[in-house]
């Protein structure tokens, strides 16, 4: 990515016309990964319906999403007929991780914790960034527990790529306001007090005045709380 168009993504917030102009200028492969979020479908929308093919959709299916999140996907590969690229575990190792340790063990130890989340996400997403230059997130400051070290547009050591992050200054009631005038679909469970939907054994709703994280891991420790996608 060239100082150019840093400069335009850092200094805009045109959603649309700034995904527009990074897939029309930018070189080498642009991906968007999606867990299906009410950001990341605001983004799969600017995406989708303008047709922006240069840039590829992708999802990591973990195998123990919730149904509301299959029902979104489902939903919204329907509504704009466009494909989402999709990364599953690598079966001998999750078929040996379940075979030693059972189908539940998060719960055990954050270390079994750690190895589902590297087995189920981290090996995948590794996977799905091969060769990418650019990736797209929907990752919000307002969710970041290091937020002040989080730029829109920032180079990414650990995966040798640039990290773009269009939403990183909107607040959760402009996400919303803008779903819902542009009538993007979105996971139900967002009407139930889920805020960041992962693993449904992993994630719960949050109750009044809660911090984001506390609807993750919730038997953690607070500061152990990781699941090594965004480093
Ligand atoms: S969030 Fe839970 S179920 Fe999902 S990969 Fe991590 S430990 Fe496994």
């Amino acid at each position: 990515m060239n100082d150019d168009i840093i400069k335009r993504l850092t200094e805009s917030t045109d959603i649309l016309a700034d995904l527009k102009y990074l897939a029309e200028n930018a070189q080498g492969k642009i991906v968007f990964s999606t867990s299906f979020g009410i950001e990341d479908q605001l983004i799969t929308d600017a995406i989708f319906s303008q047709k922006l093919d240069t840039i590829e959709v992708f999802t990591l299916d973990t195998g123990r999403l919730f149904q509301e999140t299959y029902a979104t996907w489902d939903k919204t590969v329907l509504q704009y007929q466009q494909k989402i690229k999709t990364f599953y575990p690598n079966n001998e190792d999750l078929e040996d991780f379940i075979y030693e340790k059972g189908i539940n063990p998060f719960y055990e130890s954050v270390e079994l914790r750690k190895s589902c989340c590297h087995i189920r996400k981290v090996e995948p997403l590794k996977r799905a960034l091969k060769d990418v230059k650019i990736w797209i997130t929907g990752l919000r400051a307002e969710h970041s527990p290091n937020r002040n070290e989080l730029d829109v547009v920032q180079w990414d050591e650990q995966n040798q790529l640039y990290k773009y992050n269009p939403l990183l200054h909107w607040t959760t009631e402009e996400v919303k306001e803008y779903v819902t005038k542009n009538a993007i679909p979105y996971n139900a469970l967002h009407d139930q007090g889920f805020v960041s939907i992962g693993c449904a054994p992993c994630t719960r709703a949050l109750k009044p005045g809660e911090d984001f994280r506390a609807g993750r891991w919730w038997w953690e420790d607070a500061t152990k709380k990781e699941c090594g996608l965004h480093a």
